[in-house]
């Protein structure tokens, strides 16, 4: 599907729950999210039936995403019934994921038909993880990511939140990761949304990242569109991504829509304009997604003064 400024989407996010088994303090009220009513989420056989469109018209990546993916009920027949959109076309199937699950569960995702996992992971002190995810342990995540290697869930990603003050110090040892072990390492910028106030640390910009690790060596940029600028130790076996959507936004080759638990089309994830899928229904699933795809903005304005962070949540969206 061409977006109005040429750009190809061909990435959907499906975002299956709002409800997590942690509390991070930029992205989670600390008392949970209130239960929405059953009739409020989309049903699994929707979210298959809006897959299965958006793979016939043009969608080659589903990734899978929350809240925690991994807390709703039946994600694993979800993925299975996904698996099977290969024969149509979908190429990749993955999910980003606290991993606190993981270690129990990598392996029956791998197959049901999971390709990989992105890890979310601010911390590897484990009182500093415990403080961010305000009730983590940071051996379930370190756990659940052996999992995901040893079922093959590979190459597996880790997510870094950059906070300045709380876990700058630890670039060098998120780094030092990739050293010996085929994982990336993404660095993320902290976004201005709902809740990103409640932060234990500032905003950095992701090239911290290479003032304090100079031996960083630039890698060519995979061909497919990827929004982390590649990077590596010298003779590491794995990669350091930084992704930086404020100092270095990369809106001009954004290839993804959002769908979110209760069946709003988010064209991107820093407007407040949203379709709902209730208006259209399952009849017309094919226009839901190219009337999203049509509505798409050219780019965000997040670096601009006067900008309003959206309402929703990150939990509420996916990430
Ligand atoms: N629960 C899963 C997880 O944590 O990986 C999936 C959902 S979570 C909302 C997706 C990603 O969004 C996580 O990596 C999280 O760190 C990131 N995130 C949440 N709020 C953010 C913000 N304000 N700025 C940047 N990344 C954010
Ligand atoms: Fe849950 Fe992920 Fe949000 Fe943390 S970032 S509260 S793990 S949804």
């Amino acid at each position: 599907m061409l977006d109005p400024f040429q750009r190809e989407i061909d990435y959907l996010r499906l975002s299956v729950t709002d409800r997590c088994n942690l509390r991070c303090l930029y992205c989670m009220p600390a008392a949970g999210v209130k239960k929405k009513r059953h009739e409020d989420i989309l049903p699994l056989e929707t979210l298959e039936k809006i897959a299965r469109t958006a793979v016939e018209s043009g969608i080659r990546k589903i990734r899978l995403t929350g809240g925690e993916p991994l807390v709703r009920r039946g994600v694993l027949e979800l993925i299975s019934a996904l698996g099977r959109l290969k024969s149509l076309g979908l190429r990749d199937l993955a999910m980003t994921t606290n991993g606190v699950l993981l270690a129990s569960q990598a392996k029956d995702l791998k197959q049901a038909g999971l390709d990989r996992v992105n890890v979310s992971l601010d911390s590897l002190d484990a009182g500093k993880f415990r403080k961010i995810t305000r009730q983590g342990e940071l051996t379930d995540v370190l756990a659940g990511i052996r999992a995901a290697q040893a079922a093959g869930l590979t190459p597996v990603k880790i997510n870094v939140v950059l906070l300045g003050g709380f876990n700058d110090e630890e670039i060098g040892d998120f780094v030092d990761l990739t050293r010996g072990e085929d994982l990336e390492v993404r660095f993320i910028e902290l976004m201005p949304l709902g809740g990103s106030a409640q932060a234990p640390g500032g905003f950095l910009p992701a090239t911290e990242v290479l003032r304090r690790c100079p031996r960083l060596t630039a890698l060519p940029q995979p061909e497919h569109a990827s929004v982390a600028r590649l990077y590596r130790v010298p003779g590491g076996r794995g990669r350091v991504g930084l992704i930086s959507p404020l100092s270095k936004h990369f809106c001009w080759q954004c290839d993804r829509i959002r769908l979110t638990p209760d069946g709003k089309l988010k064209s991107c994830l820093h407007t407040e304009e949203e379709l709902d899928f209730r208006d259209y229904g399952e009849t017309r699933i094919a226009e839901f997604l190219r009337d999203g795809v049509r509505g798409k903005p050219a780019r965000h304005h997040m670096d601009e003064a006067d900008f309003r962070p959206v309402a929703r949540k990150m939990h509420e969206i996916g990430g």
